[in-house]
């Protein structure tokens, strides 16, 4: 057998992958990986069909089709004010994944600090790490998920090459606030630190509270990668669409490697995205939508004996657990799993100790249904 060095010695297959693999094999209904168990919008699937029966179905352009740039373009200037070239500062990719890999490749070289905030999304430190980058680690302020910026300023050195945002946050639904952002200028200005930020539930936020994006900063979006997700907004995941924006040198090297890791993504997608995003409501709408399903997820398991962290964001909830069982996070979701039928992600794969706190996250993009369901077996813990 031939010996080969692995680049990620210390990752195996990522807990969402797992833990919906355990739900299926014992019929367990499914709140862990994120995605929604409902259709997209028809007139989506139509717009699809008819863009493939018109035959935009060979290689899209290598940065996105035209359209697709413009309508980005677009709503990014309408709701956070910043003017981004369509041709010159928007690529669109396959899902955020690829756009954070591409984005952390084209920058990102032997021995240079990446820092990011715990708990993480799983694909940050494996894109660092296999471009030979240093991951640095912050945990945000375990009481309220926020930054605590003396700390940040700590860590900062002359090897620091990118910090690595999420707002809204996965997974514990909290948001940046005005004050982040001015603490962030700060931080950076006078420097060469690029921002990597992941805003891939832009459009679902709670209670009247808005997403505050890096592009809305006329200072930060000079160093910055703004990436979102379509499969979020237009409950398409298995789409893997997403974008980047990011100023013209920026993107000129996002680019480079871009064009070499996909070169370019589905056409008739494209362009029925183009079409689906001339009504702004159909983004706009998504936090109230989301919210409704936060509250009936709340409502149903209130007089249980788990406690809810507050959720302004995104579609997880995070629950402790701690008055209920003293198993690790990893083992009592194994146990909701096979024992309860509720497939849960443990929070402990977002920190690098793995370190269990009695957490577990939920995802209620789900029918009202389902997760009444679901919260009538949590309820009997
Ligand atoms: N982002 C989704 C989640 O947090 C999962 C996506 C994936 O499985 N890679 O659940």
């Amino acid at each position: 057998m031939i010996n080969i060095k692995t680049k990620l010695p210390e990752w195996g297959t990522s807990i969402f992958t797992i833990m919906s693999r355990m739900a299926v094999e014992h019929n367990a209904i499914n709140l862990a990986q994120g995605f929604p168990d409902f259709n997209c919008d028809q007139e989506l699937l139509e717009l699809v069909s008819y863009f493939q029966n018109k035959g935009f179905n060979q290689y899209a352009p290598m940065q996105g089709v035209p359209n697709l740039r413009k309508a980005i373009s677009e709503k990014i200037n309408k709701i956070y004010g910043k003017h981004y070239d369509f041709d010159k500062e928007i690529t669109v990719t396959a899902g955020a994944t690829q756009a954070l890999y591409t984005a952390i490749t084209s920058v990102v070289k032997q021995g240079d600090e990446v820092i990011l905030f715990e708990p993480a999304y799983d694909s940050y430190v494996p894109d660092i790490l296999s471009n030979g980058g240093i991951p640095v680690y912050i945990p945000l302020n375990i009481k309220n998920y926020s930054y605590d910026w003396e700390l940040i300023q700590n860590k900062i050195s002359d090897k620091t090459k990118a910090i690595i945002l999420n707002s809204p946050h996965n997974p514990t639904g909290s948001l940046i606030s005005k004050d982040d952002i001015e603490q962030l200028e700060k931080l950076t200005r006078e420097t060469e630190i690029l921002i990597i930020s992941d805003e891939v539930y832009e459009h679902i936020t709670f209670d009247g509270e808005k997403h505050i994006s890096l592009a809305s900063s006329e200072e930060l979006s000079k160093r910055t990668f703004v990436i979102s997700s379509f499969g979020k907004t237009y409950h398409t995941t298995g789409w893997k669409m997403g974008y980047c924006a990011a100023p013209e040198n920026l993107t000129k090297e996002f680019r480079k490697m871009h064009q070499f890791i996909v070169f370019s993504t589905n056409t008739p997608i494209q362009h029925a995205y183009a079409e689906f995003m001339k009504h702004e409501d159909r983004y706009l709408s998504l936090g109230k939508f989301y919210q409704q399903k936060r509250d009936v997820f709340i409502n149903e398991i209130k007089s249980s004996k788990f406690k809810l962290k507050p959720c302004r964001g995104t579609y997880f909830q995070l629950l402790d657990y701690s008055t209920i069982s003293n198993k690790s996070d990893i083992e009592f979701s194994e146990y909701l799993t096979k024992e309860m039928g509720v497939a849960v992600i443990p929070l402990s794969p977002f920190y690098e100790s793995k370190e269990s706190q009695s957490l577990i996250r939920i995802c209620f993009a789900k029918t009202d249904e389902v997760l009444k369901e679901a919260a009538a077996k949590l309820e009997k813990l």
